[in-house]
């Protein structure tokens, strides 16, 4: 979701003119909203469910790092998964 800088209207990214006040998008009205870096901290903490958290709020602001954060959660948790199951086989009870 992007707006238009000049009347405000909600726009698909793929909008090249704006149907409210045909106005022509500029090239740096489709780059996606800024989402706060502390969202990496969700999957990190949270894995798949952070991750899953994370993509549900932030993917109609910035569905590529939506999508990111929602791979992160999911490779962490694998990561971690592996991890434990190594030290389970290592470190008997
Ligand atoms: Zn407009």
């Amino acid at each position: 979701m992007k707006f238009c800088p000049n009347c405000g209207s909600k726009l698909d990214f793929e909008v090249k003119i704006c149907p409210v006040c045909k106005f022509e998008q500029p090239e740096w009205a489709e780059k996606e909203e800024k989402v706060s870096k502390l969202w990496w901290f969700v999957p990190f903490f949270l894995g798949v469910l952070g991750g899953f958290a994370a993509w549900s709020i932030n993917k109609e602001r910035n569905e590529k790092l939506a999508n990111r954060l929602l791979i992160f959660g999911i490779v962490w948790s694998i990561i971690w998964g592996i991890v434990y199951f190594f030290l389970k086989i290592l470190l008997p009870p």
